[in-house]
């Protein structure tokens, strides 16, 4: 099976009134630093803070008569939106976590009312968590990025991007199972071909661009990230969102965390936005010089605001960051 336009047009009306539909805001300082028209997609202003809720919206609106109980694996945002569709739709969310979740997303989760499982080190145990509460009747799982529904859901963000800036002429997609990428190539290169969508991750456990390289899904090892939102696999039975990424997207370019750190003061001091590191991947790697400054206006993505503030704080002041066995150096944002 494959994902049409259509059924991108299709989430859009299901999910009319149901989930933002955000501003696409000019950054006009970062625009004059990078020397490029730089425009951001503000899915930070989601009821969730993330543009997943769009994904997990559409996919409840699907699920079979009878379900009673939605159930997810997640890195948190994932999570949020399932949590948050079930309720509205008067249904109860089960959101299966890892160890490597922070604190601030869990309780974002709690507040939705949803039951939450705390499970091993990383989404393969979250996942394998998920899948056995599945299999009780009346429950459903909804993957966070590899279902149709799902991926529809998240390319309304690129049909939106498109009809407020039918000029713009890149996306930088920040990248990790591939569902929010899948759906804003299939929106983007329906509606004009020629635009440039380029998934953007973090280099330490960048498990979609390993796939694509590898021609197959491959597992990579999952490490603490200032992304922490792009952690974990594509699944090694992916059948939707690897395809289409492998296809559609011109490129993927990863950054260090080092750049992430520098974009996220920059997004912050520049354009006075709070946002998690997950969703400066695209800024970093304008920054950084890993992507040629791109012809015409670039739209990126701001993923979600779920970021933890005590790490924001440290980030925005220049303190040093742990990371697991490292430890990023920080400093000051010059300007
Ligand atoms: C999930 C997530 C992503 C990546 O989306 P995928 O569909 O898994 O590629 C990016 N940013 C944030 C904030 C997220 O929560």
């Amino acid at each position: 099976m494959t994902l049409k336009l259509s059924d991108i047009l299709a989430a859009k009306r299901a999910l009319l009134g149901r989930v933002a539909r955000t501003p696409l805001v000019p950054a006009p300082n970062l625009s004059r630093k990078l020397g490029t028209d730089l425009h951001l997609k503000m899915e930070t202003m989601q009821p969730t803070g993330a543009f997943k809720l769009r994904g997990a919206t559409n996919a409840a609106a699907h699920v079979p008569a009878g379900t009673h109980t939605l159930t997810c694996c997640s890195t948190g945002n994932h999570g949020r939106g399932v949590a948050y569709a079930a309720r509205a739709l008067g249904r109860k969310a089960v959101v299966c976590m890892s160890r490597l979740v922070p604190q601030t997303k869990i309780d974002g989760i709690k507040a939705l009312g949803a039951d939450i499982r705390i499970v091993g080190a990383s989404q393969d145990d979250a996942l394998a968590e998920c899948q056995r509460v599945a299999k009780e009747p009346g429950v459903e799982e909804i993957s966070p990025f590899d279902d149709p529904h799902v991926i529809a859901g998240q390319g309304t963000a690129g049909l939106e991007i498109l009809e407020d800036l039918p000029e713009v002429r890149t996306l930088l997609v920040p990248l990790s199972g591939g569902g929010l990428a899948a759906g804003v190539a299939v929106a983007a290169k329906a509606i004009n071909p020629r635009v440039k969508v380029i998934g953007i991750t973090m280099d330490r456990g960048a498990a979609m661009k390993a796939s694509i390289d590898a021609g197959h899904p491959v597992e990579v090892e999952e490490v603490p990230s200032l992304a922490d939102s792009l952690g974990g696999g594509i699944g090694l039975h992916n059948k939707l969102s690897f395809p289409i990424c492998r296809d559609l997207l011109d490129d993927i370019v990863l950054v260090t965390e080092d750049e992430i750190y520098r974009a996220m003061q920059a997004l912050f001091f520049e354009e006075r936005h709070v946002a998690e590191g997950a969703c400066v991947v695209g800024i970093a790697a304008l920054m950084s010089g890993r992507i040629k400054k791109p012809d015409g206006p670039v739209a990126t993505i701001i993923t979600g605001r779920s970021v933890d503030m005590d790490q924001f704080m440290q980030v925005m002041t220049g303190q040093d960051i742990p990371l697991g066995d490292i430890t990023l150096k920080g400093s000051s944002y010059a300007a």
